[in-house]
């Protein structure tokens, strides 16, 4: 009886298969047809049924489901090192966000997805979830690459990289996923960053979207405590119910992180068929926490693994992530019996295609599904010895002993994209050697910006006017007991737009003393029963010193640029790191009055025990200055002083 032919027979292989009964063959074959897996055994029964144009001998190798890489962003290999060691907030807002919206356009997602391609097919990743820009970039650096991608082109309330406008990246989404909904390796999704980066709106045309064509919807859900505490503040409830009502849940969603989820939550997504991308480097990295994925799974989640973007982990070893998955259950809930190594390495593939709703075609080697296998040598010195009493040994050698870089070959889609540690798909020196100009770029433009307070502030702030101001003011101290009524009715003036204020002013002050000073503000204005009406926070640049004097102690000062303070005051102080911070607690009486036709405000400050009255004016021109330093004088002379 002649055999049939197949492409590509794996023979004498350790077969993992992660089917439903978790077979294995201690001693297995694959056999591959076009694209597909057409045969699953023993090596003795394959090898009399089929004959193969391309035989690859896998003895002393284990045979596995190519991992699967749940979440990422591939084009951040080019910022991997870029900025460590932040908060989430530092790190987003005041490095990625910045240098993306500078660099990210079609050739740095091209040669940043190539670059990790090289590294996941390296490390036996057959199949990554990304989230990022320019995603039909992504797409072609896939496809070049041979490996297949659930790929999620990124939708943001603000301004990105490639939108000016939510609008816009749907539109960009739409024809992303019309070009690219056919191609066997790629299956493109729509990717709205985070529900804090989201309007109902918003979410609403995106769920659209992704039900129209059938797509997935990929984004991140409760990455960190504080997330759920302001969507808490923000909506009345934790995250997943506010995007249960905004109907996020009709897509199929791909959620990454899942760090702070309630039970409830949990419960939803599940019900949802909701699957969770699970990045322990990541989460640790920023210091989000750990996701209880254990409790998940045996809620019946499907749980899979990611390694994030490289700039947040820093690398893409989804053997190190599986590893330290299966270590933080056991160790966080003081239980070793935690996320066993099985279960740990069902979650590097099949749970993770399954999170993905791509399990009809990968995570496991069975009969019908695409051939996406890593070939895995298991006789090298860390691996060694192997018992064979139990069978299941073979996971705990796969989760505990072994590393990336003992995969040995590595298919997607019945192609070999690695040989004997050999890329066969892409030109690795010229890789590197691109990615290098292009950090090369960055690295001269942060190094600029590093150096000049005003810029790294404009970097910060998307809706920035910069402007500088100058005033003319005095300021004198009076006895504790006066008030600003009585002040103004002495000049004979009358007060307008009165206010009172607390204000708490944090002042940043740099070696450099030219290069500025930065004071935060946090202004409580009160109404007149001194009850609280309004907060607001303002971030202002001011000038060196003093720019010129006048007589009486009256100066002209700049105020470079001010804009309201959207973050926190711990994130400007991490993000500029000042030398010395001062604090300056002021309870505030202010008023305006006009006098010789021209406008001055009075401030009169009470700063610990002392008052102060100060007297200012925005002037515009030297003469103008000038003239106002004469008026404040004659306003000073009024008061006695
Ligand atoms: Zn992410």
């Amino acid at each position: 009886m002649s055999k049939e032919i197949v492409d590509i027979l794996l023979t004498n292989g350790y077969l993992v298969t992660m089917n439903s009964q978790m077979a294995l063959y201690p001693n297995g074959s694959v056999a591959i047809k076009d694209n597909v897996i057409v045969a699953v055994g023993a090596t003795a029964d394959l090898e009399a049924t089929y004959e193969a144009n391309t035989v690859i001998d896998c003895q002393n190798c284990i045979i596995s489901p190519g991992l699967i890489n749940a979440h990422t962003h591939a084009a951040m290999n080019l910022l991997r090192g870029l900025a460590d060691d932040l908060r989430l907030d530092v790190w987003l807002y005041g490095y990625m966000m910045p240098v993306e919206r500078e660099f990210v356009d079609h050739g740095f997602c091209y040669t940043g997805s190539l670059l990790a391609c090289a590294e996941m097919i390296r490390s036996g990743v057959t199949t990554f979830c990304d989230m990022y820009y320019n995603e039909a970039e992504v797409a072609r650096a896939t496809v070049k690459a041979g490996m297949r991608g659930v790929l999620g082109q990124t939708i943001l309330i603000f301004p990105s990289p490639d939108a000016t406008s939510y609008d816009e990246s749907l539109e960009y989404c739409r024809n992303f996923i019309k070009e690219w909904h056919h191609h066997p390796l790629i299956i493109p999704a729509v990717a709205p960053h985070a529900p804090y980066t989201s309007t109902p709106d918003m979410l609403e045309a995106c769920v659209a979207l992704a039900t129209e064509f059938d797509v997935p919807l990929h984004t991140h859900i409760a990455e960190t405590a504080l997330e759920q505490e302001n969507s808490t503040a923000q909506h009345g409830t934790t995250v997943v119910p506010w995007l249960e009502k905004n109907n996020l849940f009709k897509a199929k969603v791909i959620a990454a992180h899942c760090v702070h989820l309630e039970e409830s939550e949990m419960r939803t997504m599940q019900l949802a068929n909701a699957g969770v991308a699970h990045c322990p480097s990541s989460n640790l990295k920023l210091a989000s926490g750990v996701a209880p994925i254990q409790k998940m799974i045996d809620l019946g989640l499907h749980v899979g693994i990611g390694t994030d973007g490289a700039a947040s982990n820093n690398d893409l070893d989804m053997f190190e992530e599986t590893r330290l998955a299966a270590f933080l259950q056991k160790g966080i809930f003081h239980d070793p019996t935690m996320l066993p190594a099985k279960k740990a390495w069902a979650a590097a593939t099949i749970e993770g295609a399954r999170a993905l709703h791509i399990d009809q075609l990968t995570g496991s080697l069975e009969v019908g599904k695409r051939a996406d296998i890593a070939i895995i040598t298991a006789n090298h010195t860390h691996q060694w010895p192997h018992f064979t009493r139990d069978a299941e040994g073979v996971y705990a050698r796969l989760v505990y002993a072994t590393k990336a870089t003992d995969v040995r070959d590595v298919l997607v889609d019945g192609k070999l994209l690695m040989r004997n540690r050999k890329l066969l798909t892409l030109d690795e020196p010229r890789l590197l050697k691109d990615a290098e100009k292009i950090s090369k770029r960055i690295d001269a433009f942060l190094t600029a910006r590093e150096g000049n307070i005003l810029s790294k502030l404009l970097a910060i702030t998307a809706d920035f006017v910069p402007q500088e101001t100058f005033e003319i003011q005095a300021k004198v101290e009076l006895p504790q007991t006066t008030s600003l009524a009585t002040i103004v009715a002495n000049l004979g003036l009358e007060m307008f737009r009165a206010s009172i204020r607390d204000q708490y002013d944090t002042y940043f002050i740099f070696a450099d003393k030219e290069a500025g000073r930065l004071r935060y503000r946090e202004d409580e204005i009160k109404n007149e029963h001194g009850e609280l009406k309004e907060t607001f926070y303002t971030m202002t640049l001011m000038g060196p010193a003093v720019e010129k004097d006048f007589a009486n102690s009256i100066v002209l000062t700049r105020a470079r640029y001010m804009a309201s303070a959207r973050h926190s005051l711990r994130f400007y102080r991490e993000y500029f790191h000042p030398k010395t911070v001062q604090e300056i607690i002021k309870h505030r009486q202010r008023c305006h009055v006009r006098y010789h036709d021209t406008e001055f405000s009075l401030n009169l400050d009470q700063i610990a025990d002392k008052t102060y009255l100060e007297i200012k004016s925005r002037t515009w021109s030297a003469k103008d200055a000038t003239h106002k330093a004469e008026l404040i004088g004659e306003l000073l002379k009024g008061i006695g002083k």
